[in-house]
């Protein structure tokens, strides 16, 4: 049995916060607003394998205004999907993903981020494949967004 998934997550830049994509830290002026660390990638990421599983998005999982999950590394939130694919037999067959920001320029750290999201997937670095986009003067620059498909696969 094969399930695909897709997770789309867009965040605000705030100034002076951490900016985290991917679970590695970016130098930069600014972060990402959110009340997590404001990860997109990894929340696009979590949305895909829960988006494929069915289950309920990271919204719904892990609620805003939960104070429980302020300032929390996104990491958290990409453990409990991969959590509910084990328990219904799924495993990871590859990840695609997209970040569309024009700063900070992400080519330095895309291989980086990209061993990153295997490691926390528990894959190799092949199944996992990470693509930077320019906004090409779509939409305001104020933020960025990121976008992911995966495809899991259970043994029947
Ligand atoms: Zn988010």
């Amino acid at each position: 049995m094969l399930r695909v998934g897709l997770g789309l997550d867009g965040h605000l830049f705030e100034e002076g916060k951490k900016l985290v994509l991917g679970g590695v830290e970016i130098p930069a002026p600014f972060g990402l607003k959110g009340h997590s660390d404001g990860d997109a990638l990894l929340h696009a990421l979590t949305d895909a394998i829960l988006g494929a599983l069915g289950e309920p998005d990271i919204g719904e999982l892990f609620p805003d205004e939960d104070p429980r999950f302020k300032g929390t590394p996104s990491s958290l939130f990409l453990q409990e999907a991969l959590k509910r694919a084990k328990a219904k037999g799924y495993r990871l067959v590859n990840a695609d993903c997209v970040v569309v920001t024009d700063r900070p320029k992400l080519s330095p750290y895309k291989e980086l981020i990209r061993e990153n999201l295997a490691r926390l997937l528990g894959v190799e670095k092949e199944r996992v494949n990470l693509k930077a986009k320019r906004r090409e003067g779509f939409c305001r620059e104020e933020g960025l967004f990121c976008q992911c498909v995966v495809l899991l696969a259970a043994d029947e």
